[in-house]
């Protein structure tokens, strides 16, 4: 037993011992994985509802792992935030986005906006701006070709803050969008204050559009919210054309989802865009 503070003791049990195991196991080889180049990054493509082509994509971080192949970042991300290894992680992946992207424009695939997640340890980096700027420079890709995707839980949690971050990165003339929006508790009057371009719609009001009148309702709000402060709105987790249609018809201006594509590796992504919705 662990002595956890007065008169409070918590029993390992086996179970227990086998999961705090597999995550010093997993902490370990994460701390290895940066110097082992073993993550890569996948792309989903986003597309304009009003003219069906490609616009821009996600990059969406994989880790190769030398014995269990393919992590999803569901099973790493929290732990690489833990740990503050998501920052290191973090500057590599808008790094290598960055690269990408300019690769995909010197090649002839078109003015592809990326956009990128960033954790709440990143955001709290004071050199963040600076080393966005760095990034920026050293590929030669122009700010508003880069996205940096921030969820409505992480602004709200300290917004006084995130206001003044979010000026900062707005005037190096990044994109903003809000990930996950209607997942977190937005005051909408903080949301005319914050310098954004996009309202990302979470997944799982889209889910149920066609079965849920109330997800409904609340999808075809947050398009009408995000036109009257004058920002884009995105759509994701699109999988079926009911969806879709939906989407179309209430002016969401870009979706992005397994419908039309599912994040792929940098390689598959240049056939992926000669595709388009037909609208
Ligand atoms: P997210 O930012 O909300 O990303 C969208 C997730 O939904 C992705 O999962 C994507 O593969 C998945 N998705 C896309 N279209 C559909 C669809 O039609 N149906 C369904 N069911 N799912 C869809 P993924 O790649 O596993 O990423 C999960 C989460 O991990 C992301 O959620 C994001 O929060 C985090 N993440 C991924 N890459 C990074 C990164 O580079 N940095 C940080 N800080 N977080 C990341
Ligand atoms: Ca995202
Ligand atoms: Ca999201
Ligand atoms: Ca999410």
């Amino acid at each position: 037993a662990k002595e956890t503070g007065r008169n409070n003791y918590q029993f390992y049990t086996p179970a227990m011992n086998e999961r705090a195991l597999e995550r010093l196991r997993l902490e370990g080889d994460l701390r290895l994985a940066l110097e082992h180049d073993q993550f890569e990054l996948h792309y989903q493509p986003q597309v304009d509802l009003r003219t069906g082509r490609v616009t821009g994509m996600e990059a969406l971080v994989r880790w190769q792992h030398p014995t269990f192949g393919m992590v999803a970042p569901a099973r790493f991300i929290g732990l690489a935030e833990e740990t503050g290894l998501i920052v290191p992680i973090g500057a590599w992946v808008i790094c290598a986005a960055c690269i990408q992207a300019k690769a995909w424009q010197d090649a002839g695939l078109g003015e592809l906006r990326v956009a990128v997640n960033l954790s709440a340890r990143q955001f709290v980096q004071k050199d963040l701006a600076a080393s966005i700027a760095s990034a920026l420079q050293q590929c030669g890709l122009a700010p508003h070709c880069l996205e940096i995707e921030l969820t409505e839980s992480l602004i709200m949690d300290d917004v006084e803050h995130a206001i003044g971050a979010m000026r900062e990165l707005a005037a190096l003339g990044v994109h903003l969008s809000v990930d996950d929006f209607g997942t977190g508790y937005s005051s909408l009057s903080y949301l005319k204050r914050l310098p954004i371009h996009a309202l990302k719609i979470d997944q799982s009001f889209v889910r149920d559009i066609g079965s849920d009148p109330d997800d409904a309702a609340i999808v075809a709000t947050i398009i009408s919210l995000a036109h009257s402060l004058r920002l884009q709105v995105i759509a994701e987790g699109v999988e079926t054309a009911e969806q879709l249609e939906f989407l179309r018809s209430h002016g969401c201006d870009a979706m992005q989802g397994y419908y039309f594509s599912k994040p792929v590796p940098a390689g598959e992504f240049e056939t992926v865009v000669g595709n388009n919705i037909q609208i």
